[in-house]
């Protein structure tokens, strides 16, 4: 499996910058495929029958949400839902997630992976919401509780229709999607062989996103959902009291230092047209002279989160902080350390995969629900697959209302109910599309 993972490490690290990624109107000269209006009518219908059924796995995930790699209850929960339909499935060896395989006619001839993840966040509820968690600060707050559902629909109505699929579809019940420093993607890449699978053609997966009407789906070619890195600079001063200020060495102002410097790489060595995010959102100095205000800490960490949409960038920008960081060190007569994480690449969508794809979901929801995805700065573990294989990521409108529009990891964020169905019928109408004789 790791050769899987050094060639994604190094389709990471040359993939092309986002000026190199087409927008999707000009890229799109493939003649059109013909619609299925049998099997649109048929998944449709099917999406409608299943609402209650999907709506339910949703409305229990956000009352009962598990955090990243703890989704014990979630996983028993999809087992139980997998045993019903008769679905094979192993449980992912370290206790959480789960991969399960729908057979079709000949199965070696093709794998396509449906991938969803299943963990929730350590965010607390707020406000009003249809489905109030029932554990305290743990809430759905980035609508994995609709992805996971909206996944396990897709299997049901799926599974009927295999006799007249080729191929194998891997179901992906994907654990720990929230963590930059252990994320459950390259786990099951790296550990559970999820790419060993032969001939595999395509993986499929989606994201629900609040400022996007329900109804609709969004679609990008190329990267565009940014890298997400971050890294521990951590000073180290000398310490004692603050009145011998002339023998010890304050990394907290080392640190400030440091944070009011990051606007140097911004306004002196970024790149006018490829984005960047650069932010200190964390900082601690060491918790004994904490205690004691009257001393000065001899060690001070800040956390530096920095994104961006090119991997090559990524190295650059990486580069340019260390750099600032060295500087301030040497002006204050300090030394500074760097934990860096290795983080999450960018997300990529196959461009051709993607073209293919607009045109089926135009088939399915009418050109005026079909639309190109803007650029975000958030980052997603699909990532790890992106640069391995071929993935079409969906944003999934989700909004279309204003208790609905609140942002991914806010505390009143909440899926539109609206959107459930459309998940469902896009996903399994692109898979039955890719899978059919
Ligand atoms: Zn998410």
């Amino acid at each position: 499996m790791k050769k899987f993972f050094k060639t994604m490490l190094a389709a990471g690290l040359t993939t092309p910058c986002l000026l190199n990624a087409q927008p999707l109107a000009e890229a799109h000269h493939s003649s059109p495929v013909n619609a299925d209006t049998t099997m649109i009518t048929y998944l449709n219908n099917a999406a409608k029958k299943e609402f209650e059924y999907t709506l339910n796995m949703h409305a229990h995930l956000c009352k009962h949400p598990e955090l990243s790699w703890k989704e014990f209850e979630t996983t028993r929960m999809l087992a139980a839902e997998l045993d019903k339909l008769g679905i094979p499935y192993r449980i992912l060896k370290r206790g959480t997630g789960l991969i399960a395989v729908i057979d079709c006619s000949d199965p070696d001839a093709q794998t396509v992976i449906l991938r969803f993840d299943i963990d929730q966040l350590n965010v607390p509820d707020e406000g009003k919401k249809l489905y109030p968690s029932d554990s305290t600060g743990i809430s759905a707050a980035c609508g994995h509780s609709a992805h996971t559902a909206i996944g396990m629909t897709v299997a049901k109505i799926l599974l009927p229709l295999r006799q007249k699929m080729k191929g194998r579809l891997l179901i992906l019940a994907q654990p720990a999607e929230e963590l930059i420093t252990d994320p459950g993607c390259k786990y099951v890449i790296e550990e559970e062989g999820i790419l060993d699978y032969p001939n595999i053609v395509g993986a499929f997966g989606l994201h629900v996103t609040p400022n996007y009407q329900s109804g609709d789906v969004h679609l990008a070619e190329g990267e565009f959902m940014a890298s997400a890195n971050e890294m521990d600079v951590v000073f180290y001063g000398k310490s004692g009291h603050v009145q011998g200020q002339k023998n010890t060495k304050n990394t907290i102002h080392a640190a400030a230092e440091f944070i009011t410097q990051l606007n140097i790489i911004r306004s002196a060595h970024s790149d006018p047209f490829q984005p960047i995010l650069l932010a200190c959102t964390k900082i601690h100095s060491n918790t004994w002279a904490n205690e004691n205000s009257n001393l000065v800490p001899d060690t001070t960490s800040c956390t530096v989160i920095f994104r961006t949409l090119s991997q090559e960038y990524l190295k650059e920008m990486t580069r340019r902080i260390r750099q600032v960081a060295e500087n301030v060190a040497n002006s204050f007569d300090q030394k500074v350390e760097f934990k860096e994480s290795p983080g999450i690449p960018t997300v990529k969508n196959d461009p051709e995969l993607t073209r293919w794809s607009r045109e089926q979901l135009i088939n399915l929801l009418g050109a005026e629900h079909v639309k190109q995805a803007d650029l975000k700065m958030g980052g997603d573990d699909a990532a790890f697959l992106s640069h391995l294989i071929r993935l079409v990521y969906l944003r999934l409108g989700s909004g279309g209302a204003p208790e609905f529009e609140y942002p991914l990891h806010d505390k009143r964020f909440q899926v539109n109910p609206a959107c459930l169905p459309v998940g469902v019928s896009a996903l399994a109408y692109l898979i039955y599309q890719k899978m059919a004789f």
